[in-house]
């Protein structure tokens, strides 16, 4: 029987993503709502990345006491310092669309004083792996980067967040015009992933181990 791997998200794009980068290995990945019924929210609180995949991967193991993966992600752009970085979710206000931050986004880069046509910028991922029953729940860390650039406006119609403003380095299709199995070749996600999934089949080979 498939064991069971929560995905501490809310976020449907990312979890669609997960269930198709993880598959392949004999685990059954699941959604925060699969796990928790109740409201159930973390206060995404931290100044980096990594504070708040932890803090996100805490809460949850903590209340399902099951093996979980939390991403903490977002968009950097040259241009802007970096922003909006962890706030990339809510750059545009709490709850806000996607498409209100790709709106924000712009509107931050046309104020800024200069004729580019494209801004520099990369996609990062955190992602923290909490299995409760092993090192005291301690959390196993790895990131992903994805480099790119940023256009003045939208294309393409896949994926989520700002993929539509995001040119992928080395070509010049946003992240929206790929489609799913290319985005999971190159993606920040993706890149963090790669460095787990050993960890993940290991933990789940235990498990079985353990349980029978
Ligand atoms: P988090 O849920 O706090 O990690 O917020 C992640 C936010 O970063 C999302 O809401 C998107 O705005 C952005 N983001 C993260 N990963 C991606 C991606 O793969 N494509 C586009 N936007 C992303």
């Amino acid at each position: 029987m498939a064991r069971p791997l929560v995905i501490a998200t809310q976020n449907r794009g990312k979890l669609e993503e997960f269930r198709a980068l993880l598959s392949g290995l004999d685990i059954e990945v699941l959604g925060l709502r699969d796990v928790i019924q109740h409201e159930f929210s973390v206060v995404e609180d931290g100044d980096t990345f990594e504070q708040n995949a932890i803090k996100k991967a805490r809460a949850v193991a903590e209340a399902t006491m099951m093996l979980t993966l939390a991403d903490d992600s977002g968009l950097e752009v040259d241009a802007l310092g970096g922003a909006p970085g962890v706030r990339s979710a809510r750059f545009a206000g709490e709850h806000a669309t996607d498409n209100e931050n790709n709106a924000a986004l712009l509107s931050a880069l046309g104020r800024i004083a200069d004729d580019a046509t494209s801004y520099g910028a990369r996609f990062r991922c955190v992602l923290a792996l909490i299995d409760p029953f092993v090192n005291g729940g301690a959390p196993v860390i790895v990131d992903g980067v994805c480099e790119g650039h940023i256009i003045r406006s939208a294309r393409g119609s896949r994926g989520f967040g700002y993929d539509p403003l995001f040119v992928v380095e080395g070509g010049d299709r946003t992240m929206a015009e790929l489609s799913d199995d290319e985005k999971n070749h190159v993606s920040h996600r993706a890149r963090a992933l790669a460095k787990l999934r050993l960890m993940i089949a290991e933990r789940v080979a235990i498990t079985r181990h353990v349980h029978g």
